[in-house]
């Protein structure tokens, strides 16, 4: 009986692990040359003179294992949503950039969110990295 017990429990086991998904996230890196100026700084403050940044954005997405091929989703996909983004962005002046008037990381990330999250529905988290130190990360918004 106890062996039979035990067997019984080995099953369960068995089929829980393949019943659970195997859930990743996915991160990408992008980058991109940009000049922008912020109009609503206080006056004198540096970020409302002309100045450029080497931007680097991840591009987070989330989801399960397709258990046949082994991954979750190609990198090419997001190559390819990415680029009209990077061809609007790449060694432009921001404020010129419709939706970036006011180009804050905050609002760089919002904006880029809208636009992947129409592409890439899995996207999970956009971040902005304006310099190596400071990096602004947006997970799209919450409701009040
Ligand atoms: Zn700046």
């Amino acid at each position: 009986m106890e062996g039979e017990e035990e067997a019984h429990h080995e099953e369960q086991v068995e089929e829980e692990a393949l019943s659970r998904v195997h859930h990743v996230r996915l991160v990408h890196e992008f980058r991109f040359e940009a000049a922008h100026r912020l109009p609503n700084v206080p006056a004198g403050h540096k970020c409302a003179r002309l100045h450029g940044h080497s931007f680097k954005v991840e591009l987070a997405v989330a989801g399960p294992v397709d258990p046949s091929t082994g991954w979750f989703i190609d990198f090419a996909e997001l190559h390819d949503a990415w680029r009209p983004l990077h061809d609007v962005l790449d060694h432009h002046y921001l404020n010129e950039v419709p939706g970036l008037e006011n180009p804050t990381s905050e609002v760089l990330a919002k904006w880029i969110w809208e636009r992947m999250k129409k592409a890439i529905p899995s996207l999970d988290q956009v971040t902005v990295f304006e310099t190596c130190d400071a990096r602004c990360e947006f997970r799209g918004q919450e409701a009040k």
